[in-house]
């Protein structure tokens, strides 16, 4: 086995990056897991207008990147893996990751959130082929064609306007009347003479699965059943997002979605105890602001708790 690490920060969006360049700082040497999505959320965004320092905005890939080097110019080292597993209930905690076992003294979770699928087994077929949950990513592919965005939220709103700059027309579908994107976005998408926006309105099937391609949906409005064909050739999801904590189940208290409930906003439980030396930060355990700047705020608490345990532990 490896020598015991001081700190090891599961996750590299915004808030395991703040981790990584504090606890670097600190001298901790720590050690990044970049997790299934290297560079969480923000390297999938376009513009971030709201991240203070950035008047004009920041590309979200830029605005990682940037902090990934500020990190490593601090000691800093980073791994593409991820955790299978850990057993919390003995520390120092030895992690079993894709890369090998690992044994640090502290933890921090960061490991985010990933986007909701409708669940349906078309749209399972056909991602890659047409259904996407990531406009930036793929928005590319849909020059000139009518695409369908599913969701009621910021998300949702983003992902279709974005999707103006390469689709002829997009329909956005959400399963209400009332919506809960922030007034600006649903302004701008109503205004858009491209976007069309449907409510009452739910995919009950994505079609093309034969065809290895999606040649359109199968929607139902909820208010009287009707149910309708929409020809498009792209779907996207903008219906939130689950966080990535299952891992944890039966040794951190979570909430019924599966967040991880934090005390004094970092520290994790275990049945209402402290668990020593693990935290969590950034959107796993934020079902409630979940923004670049708030989670780069509680990456910023959860270091300083890792450092201030590992000081009275004698580290
Ligand atoms: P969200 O606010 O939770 O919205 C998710 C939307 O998807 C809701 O309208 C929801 O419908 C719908 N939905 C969920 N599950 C569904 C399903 N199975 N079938 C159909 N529809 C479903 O999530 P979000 O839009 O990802 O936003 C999350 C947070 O990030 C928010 O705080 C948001 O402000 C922020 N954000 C900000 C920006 C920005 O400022 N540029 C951009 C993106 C996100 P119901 O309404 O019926 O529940």
């Amino acid at each position: 086995m490896s020598e015991t690490r001081d700190t090891v920060i599961l996750g590299s969006g915004c808030a395991g990056l703040t981790a990584a360049i504090y606890t670097g700082r600190a001298g901790l040497n720590p050690l990044v897991l970049e997790g299934h999505e290297p560079g969480g959320q923000l390297s999938i965004t376009t513009l971030v207008e709201n991240f203070p320092g950035w008047p004009e905005g920041i590309q979200g890939p830029e605005l990682i990147d940037n902090m990934k080097k500020q990190a490593a110019k601090f000691g800093a080292t980073f791994q593409l893996a991820h955790l299978n597993s850990v057993d919390l209930s003995k520390h120092p905690y030895t992690l079993q990751t894709s890369a090998g076992e690992i044994c640090t003294r502290t933890l921090i979770v960061a490991s985010g959130a990933s986007a909701r699928w409708l669940g349906l087994p078309s749209e399972q077929a056909l991602i890659g082929h047409g259904v996407s949950s990531c406009a930036t990513c793929d928005g590319f592919f849909f020059r000139g064609r009518e695409i369908a965005v599913v969701g009621g939220g910021d998300s949702a709103m983003e992902e279709a306007l974005f999707l103006t700059r390469f689709a002829s027309k997009v329909t956005l579908l959400h399963r209400r009347d009332a919506f809960r994107a922030s007034k600006i976005m649903l302004e701008r998408a109503i205004a858009h003479p491209n976007i069309e926006l449907r409510t009452n309105t739910v995919v009950e099937e994505v079609l093309g699965v034969a065809e290895q391609e999606v040649r359109g949906l199968r929607l139902r409005d909820v208010t009287n059943g009707n149910v309708t064909t929409l020809p498009v050739s792209g779907l996207f999801l903008g219906i939130g997002h689950e966080p990535n904590a299952k891992m944890f189940h039966g040794q951190m208290d979570l909430d019924a979605d599966g967040y991880i409930r934090t005390k004094d906003n970092v520290l994790t439980t275990h049945n209402g105890v402290v668990v020593p030396g693990v935290y969590a930060c950034g959107d796993v355990q934020d079902r409630r602001y979940r923004q670049a700047i708030t989670a780069a705020g509680s990456g910023c608490m959860a270091a300083l708790e890792a450092e201030k345990f590992l000081e009275e532990h004698g580290h």
